[in-house]
């Protein structure tokens, strides 16, 4: 199988060049046809010897991945699903499929990536979790999502919350935030990018060091040993533990981290639970989103009713914690995290 050229950086693309006995400079041109004019095969490379495209065909492709399927929802939000090679086929011989999600909203286009096959983490409310951990993607995979899809050229920011926990594959995730930021790549501000995790501390700290992207934490319950009946995570990674880290940081400024809520009805939506939010991230400067669940099949979780919603919104605006309600995208083409893999999966 050929090595796709995107998900190199410019240092792996200099490697490359020296490897294959091509002039530093080469390294240059070869990041700006597939990161800023998006060249779809090695023969558009029209300013690279004719020789050095040869020697590329014989072991390189651009490494594009095309969709396997897209479906449109009436707001305009599109899922794209993609065939992988980071996993195992399927019993019936078919490649596993890994998601994306475009969401337009008025001047923006936002992408939703993926950034593992499956997930290891298994939080009891969501379908990529119930598929189990299957493998990583690679950062050409990461891109591909970026650079296959129809809206493509238009894409204004990124949110790494699609399927998979972007911090359990950090070294590949971290070179496509490079590629995605640097100025040899799409030139992207960091601004622009928002990583969601549930919390694996160290590879957090890579992250808050290393990047200046936002970040969107999990949190789903304030109380440790409940949060623990959602998420098994909590075992490892104490969110008591992430929220000191990151008050270690400054989010005063350009940058922001938000937290995550899901609103599940009867569990973690009381005054109780308010309260706790408010005393765990008191100090800390943040926003809250409250969303509303997505039913999965065979769980008792429901969805808050939105009178509660609104209640605890109000609650924790009036503690001094900005906080707002997501506005549910897509739901009928079913855009929550690991839906329609999942749906693949079932068929
Ligand atoms: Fe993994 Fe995120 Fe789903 Fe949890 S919510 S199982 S971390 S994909």
């Amino acid at each position: 199988m050929k090595e796709p050229l995107i998900g190199k950086t410019l240092s792996e693309l200099e490697l490359l060049c020296e490897r294959e006995g091509f002039a530093k400079y080469v390294s240059r041109q070869l990041a700006s046809w597939l990161y800023d004019k998006r060249v779809q095969d090695i023969d558009g490379m029209s300013n690279i010897s004719k020789a050095a495209r040869e020697i590329l065909k014989e072991k390189y492709c651009v490494g594009i991945i095309a969709p396997e399927q897209v479906i449109t929802s009436v707001d305009g939000t599109k899922k794209y699903a993609f065939p992988t090679d980071s996993a195992p086929l399927l019993e019936n011989g078919r490649h596993r499929l890994i998601e994306a999600v475009m969401i337009p909203d008025e001047d923006r286009a936002t992408l939703c990536v993926s950034s593992q096959v499956g997930c290891k983490m298994g939080c009891k409310f969501c379908m990529t979790g119930r598929q189990h951990f299957h493998g990583n993607l690679t950062a050409a995979e990461i891109l591909s999502q970026f650079l296959s899809i129809d809206e493509s050229a238009v894409l204004t920011n990124a949110v790494f919350m699609g399927m998979g926990e972007p911090l359990d594959n950090w070294p590949e995730v971290s070179k496509a935030i490079e590629i995605l930021t640097a100025d040899w790549g799409f030139g992207w501000s960091p601004k622009r990018i928002t990583l969601s995790t549930i919390g694996v501390l160290p590879n957090l700290k890579q992250f808050l060091d290393n990047t200046k992207c936002h970040l969107a934490i999990s949190i789903h319950n304030p109380f440790p040993a409940e949060r623990l009946e959602l998420m098994p995570v909590q075992k490892k990674y104490d969110i008591t533990e992430v929220v000191a880290l990151l008050k270690q940081y400054d989010f005063s400024g350009q940058r922001r981290v938000s937290f995550e809520y899901t609103m599940f009805s009867g569990v973690n939506d009381t005054k109780r639970h308010a309260d706790g939010l408010v005393h765990l991230l008191r100090g800390l400067e943040c926003r809250v989103n409250l969303i509303r669940f997505h039913k999965i099949p065979d769980s008792p979780l429901e969805t808050s009713p939105d009178e509660i919603i609104e209640l605890f919104r109000a609650r924790l605006n009036a503690a001094g914690l900005l906080t707002t309600v997501r506005a549910s995208r897509g739901e009928d083409i079913l855009a929550a995290c690991g839906m329609l893999a999942g749906k693949n999966l079932e068929n």
